[in-house]
């Protein structure tokens, strides 16, 4: 099938990017390999989208995804395994099919790297979390723990210090930070920092209500009631590398129009490199791609 704009991931920054590229008028599919909606199907209760005070993810998604119907976006079950992106015409191979398109909207996001250990599963959503900014809320006058070595963990544990009544930093033996991090960490009263603690077991009954690590050989543990763990997120590069500009760990790199290294390829959302990687972002991104998209293809209609 041949489209103007074809959009590769239906989570909300390419939710948003179609309804902007199909209300410019243009004919607009979205290629999907799970549920549309993306990351928002695994959030219990969102509460910091903006007109919304609470709401549940999967809620939002399927709202989402209903909005992109009623203006009648084409959603395809399908996952891009192939993308040719060199000529005018762009080609995305599926495992299903094969679609082409004038543009192409990069928005697959990525994916929250896991602990792997006991009760990460369990508890997740019920005291396991993987974004502070998202859910520190919810911690407000508790004590919560941190699991991550990296300038991200060390901006969670300093920002769920204002909220929490204490915050431990469970990292590597050696931190490779800022210096002004690390001494902003050493200073703050309300954290503390357990160099060369590896974590090994999240112990609760209904909800968390330990953190188990070993340090120094010797088994540990901390009575908190939320696990951030901010080990890194990171896009699934396959389908695009080579292709597109992308950072070292993957995201796609691109101006403020959402337009990427390659002529008519677009990219938003949390694939993108530098945005903060919520909802708000994704679906500002999104609206941003779409409509240069469809302006992209304009040009090119009446270039012929
Ligand atoms: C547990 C959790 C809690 C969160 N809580 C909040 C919160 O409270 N507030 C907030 O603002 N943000 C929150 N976030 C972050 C927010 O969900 C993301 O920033 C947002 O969903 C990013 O949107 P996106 O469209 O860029 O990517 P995604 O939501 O990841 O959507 C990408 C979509 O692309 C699809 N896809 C990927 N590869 C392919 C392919 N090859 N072919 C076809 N489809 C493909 C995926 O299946 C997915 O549906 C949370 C995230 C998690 C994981």
């Amino acid at each position: 099938m041949n489209y103007d704009v074809l959009i590769i991931g239906g989570g909300p920054a390419g939710i948003t990017a179609a309804i902007y590229a199909k209300r410019a008028g243009r004919n607009v599919a979205v290629v999907e390999k799970y549920v549309p909606g993306g990351q928002l199907n695994m959030i219990g209760e969102i509460e910091n989208y903006t007109g919304f005070s609470k709401i549940e993810g999967a809620n939002l998604a399927y709202n989402m995804y209903q909005h992109a119907k009623n203006v009648g976006v084409t959603f395809i079950m399908d996952e891009a395994v192939e993308l040719d992106l060199a000529g005018g015409k762009k080609i995305v191979k599926g495992k299903k099919g094969e679609y082409s398109a004038l543009a192409i909207v990069l928005a697959q996001g990525c994916h929250t790297r896991e602990l792997g250990i006991e009760g990460e599963q369990q508890f997740k959503g019920r005291g396991v979390s993987y974004c502070a900014t998202c859910d520190g809320n919810f911690f407000k006058n508790k004590p919560v723990a941190v699991v991550g070595s990296g300038d991200s963990a060390v901006s969670e544990a300093i920002y769920l210090s204002s909220l929490c009544s204490h915050v431990y930093l469970l990292t590597k033996p050696v931190l490779k930070l800022h210096n002004y991090a690390e001494s902003e960490i050493e200073q703050n009263k309300n954290i503390t920092l357990l160099k060369g603690a590896l974590s090994s077991r999240i112990l609760g009954d209904e909800k968390v209500e330990k953190l188990v690590y070993i340090q120094n050989e010797e088994e540990k543990a901390v009575d908190v009631e939320g696990v951030f763990v901010a080990i890194g997120k990171r896009p699934d590069a396959s389908l695009y590398h080579g292709k597109v500009e992308t950072t070292t760990l993957g995201y796609v790199v691109a101006d403020e129009k959402m337009q990427t290294s390659a002529e008519g390829v677009f990219v938003c959302g949390d694939l993108r490199e530098g945005n903060i990687k919520q909802i708000a972002t994704a679906v500002g991104d999104g609206a941003v791609a779409g409509n240069e998209a469809s302006k992209y293809v304009l040009r090119k209609i009446y270039a012929k």
